[in-house]
């Protein structure tokens, strides 16, 4: 009724968008990067459509700053391109432009087309697997079509920078009022096309403080498993966006109400389960949020070192108490959970390398006594190290007094180090007469 309402208001038709002028929406091209701006002009002076469309226009609309800036455009990749003077065609999945833009990298890409029918040329640039995920798809359309390729319809909006006219064919604005996430189209095919977008209405509703319709929530755990058909990549960027998003505590708790954290992060359950995991993964979230919030940086390789603690730690003790040498058991317990985790979702290389310095770096800790402990000091990642040695105490896992001893000896001054060191202990001394009867033993092979 209202919208007919509008319609009939500002004389448009029953079929086609709504297009909204500046009056009723507010946003102005001034808010616009000068990046997105300069893109935007220079296609439109070569006869081309360019709207800024997504998050950029949805987080103007909620008068949030947008994170980046994308664009829109009837112009194929091949006739932008030529356009710019830094610009490359990227992308195997979507082919698309960056144009690069003083520091500013604006993505552009081309409309994209409806889902083809059968035996066009469309059908043959597009591949589903069995379960309708899309894994090739480059099929140019009109923009009607590429609103309705989106996946949400608040992210369906699109904004012309010469009118200023805000262009709306799925009700995008109204649901953003009712500060609502409703994906378009038919839920279940829209996630079997790409299950990604169950995760997208996990982070963007908790970041924008939405809340997710009900017929767009109803299919989630029933599909939830079809996450497990995605890239192990793919799956470790979405995850990284979420974490990294300032509402990961939040993001979280709603993966394990809809039953999406199996296919992401399987461990969650078992860790949660446990009272000191549970409190040391709400803790690291926690933190994070808080320091990402305050627009400090965060170490991802940090927080998924948090995340699969006590899984590592678990299996640490159960070989230890095996009969394993400690420092062994932990190097086996790392590759143990790494190796599991990634088969679901990759973390990357750069990033585990650091996991395992933080973790390996956390039985040192238990080393007060000479050159050891200062020799930590020196350690290139020891700040970290010691953040996550803070994380354990907060959590009740170490004793408060290691974090404390730790803190205040990182802060001391070379003779109140010296005196803080604490004697030898027997342990030590033990290990020493061992290895120095270690020729005596053939049975053991050397390290
Ligand atoms: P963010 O604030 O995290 O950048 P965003 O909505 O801009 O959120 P992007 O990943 O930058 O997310 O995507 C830009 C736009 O592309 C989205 O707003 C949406 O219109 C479209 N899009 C992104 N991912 C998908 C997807 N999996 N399925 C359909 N459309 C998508
Ligand atoms: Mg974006």
């Amino acid at each position: 009724m209202i919208k007919r309402f509008i319609r009939r208001v500002l004389g448009l038709g029953q079929k086609g968008p709504l297009r909204l002028p500046r009056d009723r929406h507010h946003v102005t091209r001034d808010q616009l990067s000068p990046g997105a701006r300069k893109v935007c002009e220079v296609l439109a002076a070569h006869g081309h459509a360019a709207y800024v469309v997504g998050g950029a226009v949805r987080d103007l609309l909620l008068h949030l700053p947008p994170k980046d800036f994308d664009i829109a455009t009837d112009a194929r990749p091949e006739q932008v391109k030529p356009l710019f003077r830094r610009a490359l065609l990227i992308g195997r999945r979507f082919r698309i432009v960056h144009v690069m833009i003083g520091a500013e990298t604006v993505e552009v890409s081309t409309f994209r087309a409806a889902l083809p029918e059968a035996e066009t040329e469309g059908a043959q640039a597009r591949v589903q697997d069995e379960h309708g995920r899309v894994l090739r798809d480059n099929v140019f359309g009109t923009l009607e079509e590429d609103a309705r390729r989106r996946d949400f319809t608040i992210n369906a909006l699109y904004f012309e920078p010469a009118t200023e006219e805000v262009i709306d064919y799925h009700g995008g604005l109204a649901d953003l009022k009712k500060r609502t996430m409703r994906i378009i189209g038919d839920p279940e095919t829209r996630y079997r096309e790409d299950p990604v977008r169950m995760l997208r209405a996990v982070r963007l509703a908790a970041k924008l403080g939405l809340s997710i319709d009900a017929a767009t929530r109803a299919p989630v755990k029933r599909l939830a498993a079809l996450l497990e058909s995605v890239p192990p990549a793919r799956l470790f960027d979405e995850m990284l966006k979420l974490l990294l998003s300032g509402h990961a505590s939040a993001c979280v708790r709603q993966l394990r109400d809809e039953g999406l954290h199996k296919g992401l992060l399987p461990l969650l359950d078992v860790i949660l389960d446990q009272p000191l995991g549970e409190r040391f993964v709400t803790l690291a979230l926690a933190q994070t949020d808080a320091r990402v919030l305050a627009g400090k940086p965060v170490s991802p390789a940090f927080l998924f070192a948090a995340l699969l603690w006590h899984e590592v730690l678990s299996a640490w003790r159960a070989r230890e108490k095996r009969g394993e040498r400690s420092l062994i058991a932990l190097e086996v317990a790392m590759d143990e959970v790494l190796d599991r985790q990634c088969e679901k979702l990759a973390i990357t290389r750069k990033l585990t390398a650091t996991m395992r310095e933080v973790w390996a770096m956390q039985p040192r800790f238990e080393q007060r006594s000479g050159q050891r402990a200062l020799r930590l000091l020196e350690a290139p990642r020891f700040r970290m190290g010691y953040d996550f040695l803070a994380l354990r105490a907060a959590s009740g896992e170490v004793p408060a007094d290691l974090e404390a001893w730790w803190r205040a000896f990182q802060g001391a001054d070379p003779e109140t180090r010296q005196a803080m060191l604490l004697p030898d202990t027997g342990a030590t001394k033990r290990r020493r007469r061992r290895r120095r009867k270690k020729p005596a033993a053939p049975a053991e092979p050397a390290a």
